[in-house]
């Protein structure tokens, strides 16, 4: 196992990290412990740059790794449809580091704005723009919301917090798009009810410091801008310079690996195989990539076998978002669900899938916590001026 992260990071809660209502640790979780078990199984802390498919060799920044077999699971990364000024003033939510680089924004702008004189510069400061209205644009909405009233309005006694604006933008006419109407419909009623201000049908034309602007032409002053509109598979996928799918995907067999390269699988975000629901491309989430790694794995003990290799089929768990306290929408085994036990269902199974009974353990400690409290303990600002 190659990975440039010596953690495999559980990103479903990255939101949480971003609104100081986690710790990064308790998302993550160390890779050698995780393969701890299996003596067979080594890993390497190295950044892969390319692959030498003729030569069957990975490509990294130490000595090549050669390969009999290859799976390639390099995940995805924010898409800014290439506007360098959304790349330079907006924040993303892919990993660990733009989750506290984002949490240590939000504490930021709330410090600055305390000190604030110019009404017009404290109102920039205290409005949080998020871009795009799929489950991380809505998951962050809620938790935002609930960090400002719940929390960050006692904290600062000197502020008018009632100014803060968090504003949800979403390009096409609904929220969460891939969930049944009516949970969308909840979902927009319940962020509305916490003080969200949503702007359906708007697309952002451009950011700059400061300055969001619409494509009407209409202007927003935000100190802080949430990028959570667009993925796109890992830089890794250009680099192999082959056709690419959409989003930047590689095309893959049904069986998952490469038509001229069949040792090499591709699997997760980074792949691109249509089949879903009429012929769509498999959506870049969890469960897919579980199940294509189950699968691909296979594949090879089938290889090895001289067996035939069998295609992916995937079994679709369904799909849930958070709002916030007691507030979530499902759509699972057939069952549609919002409200408390939508998010009764979410807790459990976010904290099953959390690796690492220690993560599990703090985790649950701290939603009891911030449940009773009403509190979030992990309000710091880490760095120094000019890291923010
Ligand atoms: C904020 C957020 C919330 C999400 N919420 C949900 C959710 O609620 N439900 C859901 O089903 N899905 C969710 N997803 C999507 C889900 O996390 C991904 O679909 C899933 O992690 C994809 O798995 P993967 O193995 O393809 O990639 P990843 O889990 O991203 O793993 C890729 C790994 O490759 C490593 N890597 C990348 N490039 C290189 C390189 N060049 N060299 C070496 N190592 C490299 C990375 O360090 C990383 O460890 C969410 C994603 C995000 C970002």
């Amino acid at each position: 196992v190659l990975d440039r992260s010596n953690y495999h990071g559980f990103w479903p809660l990255l939101y949480q990290v971003a609104t100081a209502g986690l710790e990064p640790e308790s998302i993550a979780y160390p890779i050698r412990a995780i393969l701890r078990h299996y003596p067979n199984v080594d890993f390497q802390l190295a950044e892969v740059h390319n692959i030498n498919f003729k030569h069957k060799k990975v490509l990294t920044d130490g000595e090549a790794v050669p390969y009999d077999y290859l799976v390639l699971a390099a995940g995805s990364t924010n898409s800014f449809f290439g506007n360098d000024n959304l790349a330079t003033y907006t924040y993303g939510l892919k990993d660990l580091d733009e989750a506290v680089k984002l949490r240590n924004r939000i504490l930021v702008s709330f410090e600055m704005a305390s000190r604030e004189s110019d009404p017009a510069k404290k109102a920039a400061l205290l409005t949080f723009v998020i871009v795009g209205g799929g489950p991380t644009g809505v998951e962050l909405a809620g938790a935002f919301s609930e960090l400002i009233v719940h929390v960050l309005r006692k904290d600062y006694h000197n502020l008018d917090t009632m100014q803060a604006r968090v504003i949800l933008i979403e390009a096409s006419p609904n929220l969460l798009a891939t969930f049944p109407e009516n949970l969308q419909h909840t979902a927009y009623k319940q962020l509305e009810k916490m003080g969200i201000e949503i702007q359906l049908k708007t697309a952002v034309a451009n950011v700059s410091n400061n300055v969001v602007t619409l494509k009407g032409g209409e202007e927003i002053a935000a100190a802080t801008v949430i990028w959570a509109a667009g993925v796109q598979a890992s830089p890794l996928a250009t680099q192999l310079q082959r056709p690419l799918g959409r989003q930047g995907r590689v095309p893959v067999t049904p069986t998952l690996n490469l038509e001229d390269y069949p040792e090499v699988f591709v699997i997760g975000d980074m792949a691109y195989l249509e089949g879903y629901k009429n012929k769509q491309a498999y959506p870049m989430v969890a469960q897919v990539a579980i199940q294509m790694g189950k699968q691909a794995a296979a594949n090879i003990v089938a290889n090895i076998e001289q067996q035939p290799l069998q295609p992916f089929k995937y079994k679709d768990k369904g799909t849930m978002a958070t709002i916030g306290r007691k507030a979530a929408v499902m759509d699972a085994y057939g069952i549609k669900l919002s409200g408390l036990l939508a998010w009764v269902s979410w807790l459990f199974v976010h904290l099953v899938y959390l690796i690492g009974f220690r993560n599990r353990l703090i985790v649950l400690a701290n939603w009891a916590y911030n449940y009773f409290t009403y509190d979030r303990g992990t309000r710091l600002i880490s760095g120094r001026k000019g890291e923010w």
